[in-house]
């Protein structure tokens, strides 16, 4: 049902969403309630805010579909508990990074980390029109600025690592940046197409992996070969 869950308005969304049972658990449903898309798109866009497709957002980058945040936030669902440490690399608008700190709670701790400084500014910006600057000021939402590849150490390890842009291999530091029961989704593969992996750390350290579903996200990769591509 991807592609098709349309709404007017973010409540109209997430009832569609809801509906083609993309949002399935209850507090995904309420998390992207909570946290207003259109808060989130740049002005230009602002009227295909709650249509269910990706939109550009400068530098090269996009605001994913809503049908894959939910996807994302279903998937992470067990792992993001009140509470949860919460890393989202390529965190771009602040979207997903807002949902999963509604999901942590206030005792949660979710970083997003994006290599676009100006991204960066714009997501901070986002996350206060959306009325939620306590979440910046005590520590709930942090949203910093560096090369997502190599994880956030300051606050690993983490019950849940988001990867929002696809790598040809996954990434050492996000690995080692994982909890014990941890989750890591990510999208694995060239820049045609990619499998979105579900990767569990188990007790023995050892990991379990899944692929859940053909994707297409833009690179992960660095800055400069990023805007390159924009220009
Ligand atoms: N979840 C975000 C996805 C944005 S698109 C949203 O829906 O708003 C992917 C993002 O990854 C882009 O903003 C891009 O700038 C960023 N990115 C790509 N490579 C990166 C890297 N090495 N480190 C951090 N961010 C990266």
């Amino acid at each position: 049902m991807a592609w098709r869950s349309h709404g007017v308005d973010n409540q109209d969304l997430v009832r569609a969403l809801t509906a083609n049972a993309i949002v399935r658990h209850k507090r995904v449903k309420e998390a992207m309630l909570l946290v207003d898309r259109g808060r989130y798109v740049p002005k230009n866009e602002m009227q295909s805010a709650y249509e269910d497709r990706p939109l550009a957002i400068g530098h090269g980058a996009t605001i994913s579909a809503p049908h894959m945040h939910a996807a994302c936030l279903e998937l992470l669902e067990t792992r993001v508990r009140a509470g949860s440490r919460v890393l989202d690399v390529g965190s771009g608008t602040g979207y997903l990074s807002a949902c999963l700190a509604s999901m942590a709670s206030e005792r949660g701790e979710v970083v997003g980390v994006e290599h676009i400084e100006e991204l960066v500014e714009t997501s901070i910006e986002n996350v206060r029109a959306d009325g939620k600057s306590a979440w910046l000021a005590n520590g709930r939402l942090t949203l910093r600025c560096g090369d997502g590849r190599l994880g956030y150490p300051e606050k690993a390890p983490y019950d849940a690592i988001h990867v929002g842009a696809a790598s040809r291999e996954v990434p050492r530091a996000l690995i080692d940046q994982l909890a014990i029961g941890g989750r890591l989704v990510i999208p694995v593969g060239d820049e045609g197409g990619q499998a979105l992996m579900v990767i569990d750390k188990l007790e023995d350290g050892s990991l379990m992996k899944k692929m859940e579903m053909g994707v297409v996200y833009v690179p992960l990769t660095d800055r400069e070969s990023q805007l390159k591509r924009w220009f």
